[in-house]
């Protein structure tokens, strides 16, 4: 038998009907919000992430999907959204649009090579949103707040803010020189990993998994203590911003995030599920003012984040919070006889077309185990097709809650469904209305 890939899942049945559900009530948020809808390839070319991911990032140096296409070009499977979501910007010339900043939003899988385990996946999948065109401080507080807001339509309570500004270049490259400087002594503690980044981008010691709670890392020199009055005053803003939006967030000095992208704010958001540890981490995300020039763009402040979608959906199931409602049948048809179906499915194609949910009966069951299945469904109506009914255009309907039968002709069909639908008196649907 052949298996799936390592750190792959299949989705289907409950697993499905999650995922959909998060992806839908996360789409209407975005329309309430006034962003738009955004998919790119699920790979590019690898440059692409090599010049924004950036090579001393974890995620380009050990955990990408290379592969050489058949025109022997390097391609890689897209191990997050914002480089192709940019790279789009770009190339579709959006900068140029009356309409600014681009506000998108993207759903979809991601890939990347890391030890399976809890939380962790090779192909998973990420939603997020990108703006780009706006300087503004609002906008890093407007981006903060969408996966909070979304978190709370869900119902997931106890998420924890975290924020930090890395700063703008100048700030930024203070900070490197004095981080440089501190550790240069220290070198021999540090792993082999931390050695390297020593060298290439010095920040991301103090994102270092090994060595992320020694004492040297906790008495590392600080951001805030490196940023420029700019960005001082942007990073101020933000707060403000998030205070006025009621968010309640913790600085945290040594939060500096995976990528190398990042200028200014960088936030995380994190769950609080018991016995989760790093698996918490939902959400992550930051201002990246430099990324749209360095692929070759017009200058284009820009701040977005990504979420992980499984991540978020164990987080929801510990909390043993019911996502979406349960699935139900507006008709269930049963023909009676091989004779019986052509009728039924054209009848059924017509109500499908009409707006009702329809399930045929396909394994020519017994009329016993037929309203088993029905109820399984939980269908709301049970429709009999046998030689008379299609003889006469006269259905024979039964109302699954209340159970009394009726007979319709196929011109009043439609109106009798529509009226009786959402009128029902039986006991299960009082009991679900008063909830
Ligand atoms: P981590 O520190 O957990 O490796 P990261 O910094 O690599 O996370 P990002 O690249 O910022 O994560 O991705 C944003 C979110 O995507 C994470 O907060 C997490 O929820 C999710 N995520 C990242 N990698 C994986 C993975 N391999 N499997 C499942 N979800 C992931
Ligand atoms: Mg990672």
């Amino acid at each position: 038998m052949i298996q799936k890939p390592k750190g792959t899942y299949d989705v289907y049945g409950e697993m499905g009907r999650k995922l959909r559900y998060v992806e839908q009530v996360f789409s209407a948020l975005m329309d309430r919000y006034d962003y738009e809808y955004v998919a790119t390839p699920l790979f590019e070319q690898s440059n692409l992430f090599h010049r924004s991911v950036g090579d001393s990032s974890d995620i380009v140096r050990k955990e990408t999907y290379d592969f050489k296409d058949r025109g022997d070009r390097m391609m890689t499977l897209r191990p997050e959204g914002t480089a192709g979501v940019v790279r789009s910007y770009i190339e579709n010339k959006m900068y140029g649009d009356i309409d600014l900043p681009k506000k998108l939003w993207y759903f979809g899988s991601m890939f990347r090579y890391e030890r399976p385990q809890a939380g962790r996946y090779r192909e998973f999948r990420q939603l997020g949103v990108e703006v780009l065109g706006s300087p503004d401080p609002m906008m890093d507080a407007e981006i903060i707040s969408i996966p909070v807001n979304l978190f709370r339509l869900l119902g997931l309570e106890g998420v924890k803010v975290r924020i930090n500004s890395l700063g703008d270049q100048e700030s930024r490259n203070a900070y490197r020189e004095a981080l440089k400087d501190y550790f240069r002594p220290h070198l021999g503690e540090l792993c082999h990993d931390c050695n390297e980044r020593f060298e290439t981008n010095p920040l991301r010691i103090l994102d270092c998994k090994v060595d992320g709670n020694t004492e040297l890392m906790k008495n590392a020199p600080k951001m805030e203590d490196y940023l420029n009055e700019e960005s001082k005053k942007h990073f101020e803003k933000v707060k403000e911003y998030l205070d006025a939006l009621n968010i309640v967030y913790e600085v945290n000095p040594n939060l500096v995030r995976g990528l190398d992208y990042y200028t200014h704010t960088v936030f995380e958001v994190e769950a609080s599920v018991e016995g989760f540890g790093s698996q918490n981490v939902l959400c992550g995300g930051g201002r990246y003012d430099l990324l749209v020039e360095t692929l070759d763009g017009p200058h284009t402040p820009a701040v977005g984040f990504a979420l992980g979608i499984e991540r978020l959906l164990t987080a929801l199931d510990y909390e043993e919070l019911q996502v979406g409602e349960e699935k139900e049948l507006d008709i269930y048809v049963i023909p009676l006889s091989d004779e019986d179906k052509g009728y039924a499915i054209g009848l059924s194609q017509a109500l499908r077309l009409s707006g009702f949910s329809v399930d045929v009966d396909s394994l020519n069951r017994s009329m016993k185990s037929n309203f088993k299945q029905a109820d399984r469904k939980h269908s709301r109506f049970v429709m009999i097709i046998g030689e008379s009914e299609r003889e006469n255009n006269l259905l024979t309907i039964k109302d699954n809650h209340t159970k009394q039968e009726y007979k319709v002709t196929i011109d009043e069909i439609i109106d009798f469904l529509d009226e009786h639908m959402d009128s029902c008196d039986c006991d299960d649907c009082h009991d679900r209305e008063g909830e």
